[in-house]
């Protein structure tokens, strides 16, 4: 049985949604799968502008993006569905998804405040949605499928915008609700991103959380594989927005492919590996639009990686944009104890958390999310020495299994950056990264230098490879 998570552009309109639907029905003849959805491409983030509005007093704003959401739903049904009662059921159905939207949108309104918790509410629909006409339009076309409201089985902590599921529970209650169904033959259709704490409160994982929840799901019914089907030719040596040229990875590990995902590489939610890898159940990144392209395998099987991985190779390019260089400067570090302690301390208490860090004598910088953190903080860190912060930079990182070993893998990357002006460099002990800081201004042109030292060349044919669809 293999895991199916499909993306927001993989059910965004009416052709993927139904490219969608046949690959679910070319999988089951391998085992029944189990379906696990995004919302429709643009919809979370217009219900992400929806609650802000709402929670700002422009009610009008608000209830003109539910209108926005409603349209696209009917639009997705109009052209998928056949029989004429269906669509009416359905209409009603997304009718009564948007008209509790809108109530919720009016009630922020008049509280005047917009908590996490309704914020989470109001995200869950743009899934909701996309789970309910799928299900409806498989069934339809004469596929044994149910529709599963995920809130009773992803149970989690009441962590709002980043809640974290309750394993045990979730265990139970996947066995109970979802394996029963797969075990008779019926593909279950349910959400990804969205949970439910024990009292019933509705919650998100987070953006981007689709994948953490199919991976979830892999691990909890064991199943043989779990796969994430999206826009792009799988694991990509580079986002291939920012370098056209980049190639599609054939294989990787589990490592590799969860530190790049933690350095900025959208494809994959970060903590989607760790469940994977807790059970050993590899990962397929895969193109809707091409499913009988290779894609990407992540996996830590000996036998699959052998000459794919190992060598110190460079692997992937990852970039996170929209970080700030926090620098600050104390002759109180020198020779003294306790001052990186005061220092992380307040990051702490400020619930900001440092991405790369880089240190001397006498200073120390940081990057940190540029919108992540506060006055107050730089008060704080203000009392420690003098700061000085630099906005609009990027993070980019080169990873690689071994890279450490690997000898010349620095020089390469530092000389073909030469005409870029690096803010900071970092190399930790991490066997798999090296990472520096430009300013964004500066992204393409070192991620394209870098792109083109280490992946031009055709001595790695085979483990990087043209994307399908590419000439
Ligand atoms: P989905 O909606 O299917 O979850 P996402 O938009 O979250 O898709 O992720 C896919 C996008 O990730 C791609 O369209 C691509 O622009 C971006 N991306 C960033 N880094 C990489 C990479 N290394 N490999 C592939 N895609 C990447
Ligand atoms: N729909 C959610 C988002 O856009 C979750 C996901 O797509 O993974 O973030
Ligand atoms: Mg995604």
């Amino acid at each position: 049985m293999a895991v199916m998570k499909f993306g927001g552009t993989s059910v965004g309109t009416a052709r993927a949604m139904q490219q969608a639907i046949d690959l679910v029905v070319r999988e089951k003849k391998n085992g029944t799968p189990l379906v696990v959805l995004s919302a429709c491409s643009g919809i979370t983030n217009k219900l992400v502008r929806l609650a802000d509005s709402a929670g700002l007093g422009s009610l009008d704003d608000a209830l003109a993006l539910a209108r926005e959401v409603r349209l696209h739903h009917a639009g997705l049904i109009d052209e998928l569905v056949k029989s004429p009662e269906l669509k009416e059921q359905l209409f009603a159905r997304v009718e009564e998804y948007v008209a509790r939207l809108e109530m919720l949108a009016r009630g922020i309104d008049i509280v005047g405040e917009l908590t996490e918790r309704s914020r989470d509410s109001i995200c869950s629909f743009g899934e909701l949605l996309s789970t309910t006409v799928f299900a409806a339009v498989i069934r339809e076309q004469g596929h044994d499928a149910e529709w599963v409201d995920v809130r009773k089985v992803m149970i989690t902590d009441d962590n709002h915008g980043f809640a974290r599921p309750i394993g045990e529970i979730c265990r139970e209650r996947t066995d109970s609700v979802i394996r029963p169904l797969l075990e008779a033959g019926t593909i279950v259709i349910t959400q990804g991103y969205i949970g439910a704490t024990l009292q019933g409160r509705t919650t998100t994982l987070g953006r981007g959380g689709s994948d953490l929840s199919a991976a979830l799901f892999g691990a909890w019914l064991d199943d043989n594989a779990i796969q994430i089907w999206t826009d792009v030719d799988g694991v990509m040596t580079c986002d291939p927005r920012l370098v056209p040229e980049a190639r599609s990875i054939r294989i990787m590990t589990f490592s590799e492919a969860a530190e790049l995902a933690y350095l900025g590489a959208k494809v994959l939610h970060p903590d989607t590996i760790a469940p994977a890898v807790e059970k050993n159940i590899p990962v397929w990144v895969l193109n809707t639009w091409h499913p009988d392209a290779k894609g990407t395998l992540i996996t830590n099987d000996p036998e699959r990686l052998s000459g794919m991985s190992y060598g110190g190779l460079v692997k992937s390019i990852a970039v996170k944009k929209g970080q700030c260089i926090i620098n600050v400067r104390s002759n109180r570090m020198l020779g003294r104890y306790g001052f990186m302690g005061e220092l992380f301390g307040a990051f702490s208490r400020h619930g900001v958390s440092i991405e790369m860090i880089s240190s001397s004598e006498v200073s120390i910088s940081v990057t940190v999310d540029d919108k992540s953190f506060s006055d107050e903080l730089l008060q704080e860190l203000g009392a420690l020495g003098q700061v000085d912060i630099e906005h609009r930079v990027a993070t980019v990182s080169v990873v690689g299994d071994n890279l450490r070993l690997s000898k010349g893998v620095a020089g390469r990357i530092f000389s073909s950056l030469r005409d870029v002006n690096l803010r900071m460099i970092s190399q930790g002990a991490s066997e798999i990264n090296v990472g520096f800081v430009v300013e964004e201004k500066d992204v393409e042109t070192a991620v394209n230098a870098l792109h083109h030292e280490f992946f031009s060349g055709e001595e790695t044919a085979g483990i990087f490879e043209k994307p399908a669809g590419n000439p």
